[in-house]
Parts: structure tokens; C-alpha cells; sequence
């Protein structure tokens, strides 16, 4: 029992390490972004409506379909799908490349 909670003490330290270098290089208003984005909490029309109760209409601003969550704006909107995420991908693959 006491090896298991050390243990997993243990990857939780490593997690935080980890994250720590790769967040050191972002800027503070970029780490906020992500923050932010990672607890929902970023002024999508779904979390006005759901949360603030400030909208009453909760539907993606570009394909009008889906509610606009953060999930959905990044990576199932069809309208960004058509053209934004493959230049998103293309753009991820030549950053990589380039530092490999
Ligand atoms: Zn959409």
C-alpha cells in the first residue's frame, strides 16, 4: 500500500517536470490560453449560454450545427475542417521537421 502511494507519487512528480519544460518557453498569455482552453473555460458560445446564462443560443458560430465547446472548435467543426485544421496539421509537420 505505502509502495503504490510513493510510487505514484513518483509520476505525479515526473508529470509536473514535464510539463514544467514544456510550458517554460510559452509566453504567459499563450500558457493561460491553454490553461483556460483545458478547464472549458474560454468565452465559447456553449459556456455563455450553459455557464454565464448570458446567450441563449449555444450553436458554432461558423457551421451553425453543433454546440460551440472548445472540443468542437478544434477539432470538429466542419467549416474549419475544410480548410484551418489541415493547414493547422501542415504546419505542426513542418515546425516538427524542422527540428528534428
Ligand atoms: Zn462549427
Amino acid at each position: 500500500m505505502t509502495r503504490d502511494i510513493i510510487i505514484i507519487i513518483i509520476i505525479i512528480i515526473i508529470i509536473i517536470i514535464i510539463i514544467i519544460i514544456i510550458i517554460k518557453d510559452l509566453k504567459a498569455e499563450t500558457e493561460s490560453e491553454i490553461v483556460a482552453a483545458q478547464d472549458q473555460a474560454i468565452q465559447t458560445k456553449y459556456y455563455a449560454t450553459k455557464i454565464l446564462n448570458t446567450e441563449t443560443d449555444s450553436k458554432c458560430r461558423l457551421c451553425q450545427q453543433f454546440d460551440e465547446t472548445i472540443d468542437h472548435i478544434i477539432s470538429a467543426c466542419p467549416v474549419l475542417a475544410k480548410k484551418k485544421y489541415i493547414k493547422r496539421h501542415d504546419s505542426v509537420c513542418t515546425t516538427t521537421l524542422q527540428h528534428m
